[in-house]
């Protein structure tokens, strides 16, 4: 395959047109790139500043993927003929297949593709419009090819019932609110929202933080390990100061500030350096 380099158009408007065939290409091309058992796995959102974002159908998946990286931004940029791709965050996703997997009754429609659908000569027209000033006729070739893919693509989820995800405008299923890439983005805000929450008030219980941040029980107890075990640790340390101590006795004991006593604190304390002591001799 030829570079893209070589044959770049140099206008702002053919460079906006560039961009977006570059990120169309490793959607519409993922397969190609990566391979069938990958694709199998993931769902590529959209290239954003080099930025690609996939979910992966689950953790396991999502951390293997994270070692195989740099391969797989390599595979993507040498069928790319450069350098379209410079980071890759892969997130363990809610794909709507696997929780309907056992679902035999009704099982999942079949993804539309771009065969699918045939653009009217109004919407060619769109298109030869749009590439009217690539002077480079391959490029034009590549551009045109993707963009009737892309368009096609569009037109048969939109037939499909599929609709704009909210947040970011990519299709998404009927069953969906949000695209995976959102709804993973939106999963993270919440368990950061509790984090903060748990951070000003950590006596708080899962009931009482659900009250106010919407969060699953796992989130919660994972945020709630996550915090106890930090503040653990900044107890241990001998310079470790009153707040601190304060704030792990919170969350171990589930106590307002003002129901905290002296001895409550002194014994919070005292079980962290023991707990320190006994450790630290061990080895
Ligand atoms: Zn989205």
């Amino acid at each position: 395959m030829n570079s893209l380099r070589n044959v770049l158009p140099k206008t702002l408007k053919q460079l906006g047109l560039i961009n977006q065939f570059k990120a169309e290409s490793v959607t519409l091309n993922w397969r190609q790139m990566v391979g069938e058992e990958i694709a199998a796995h993931t769902r590529p959102g959209r290239v954003r500043r080099g930025i690609l974002n996939v979910s992966a159908n689950n953790a396991v998946w999502a951390h293997h993927l994270s070692t195989l990286k740099e391969e797989i931004m390599d595979k993507i940029n040498a069928f790319m003929g450069e350098k379209v791709v410079t980071e890759i965050k892969f997130q363990a996703g809610y794909f709507q297949k696997d929780q309907n997997e056992n679902n035999i009754e009704n099982p999942e429609p079949p993804v539309p593709r771009w065969r699918d659908a045939r653009l009217e000569e109004r919407e060619l027209q769109d298109i030869d419009q749009m590439t009217a000033d690539l002077a480079d006729n391959q490029l034009k070739k590549k551009v045109k090819t993707i963009l009737v893919k892309e368009y096609s693509l569009r037109k048969a989820k939109r037939q499909h019932n599929w609709q704009a995800c909210p947040k970011c405008g990519v299709l998404v299923t009927p069953q969906e609110s949000l695209c995976s890439v959102c709804s993973i983005e939106e999963h993270q805000g919440q368990v950061d929202a509790v984090r903060k929450y748990l951070i000003h008030a950590p006596w708080l219980s899962y009931e009482e933080c659900n009250r106010y941040i919407a969060c699953l029980r796992t989130d919660f107890n994972t945020v709630k390990n996550e915090l106890l075990d930090k503040y653990w640790r900044e107890v241990e340390k001998d310079d470790a100061d009153r707040m601190k101590i304060m704030t792990l006795a919170m969350l171990i004991h589930g106590l307002q500030p003002h129901a905290l006593t002296e001895e409550l604190i002194v014994k919070t304390l005292d079980k962290v350096r023991r707990k320190k002591h006994v450790f630290t001799s061990r080895r």
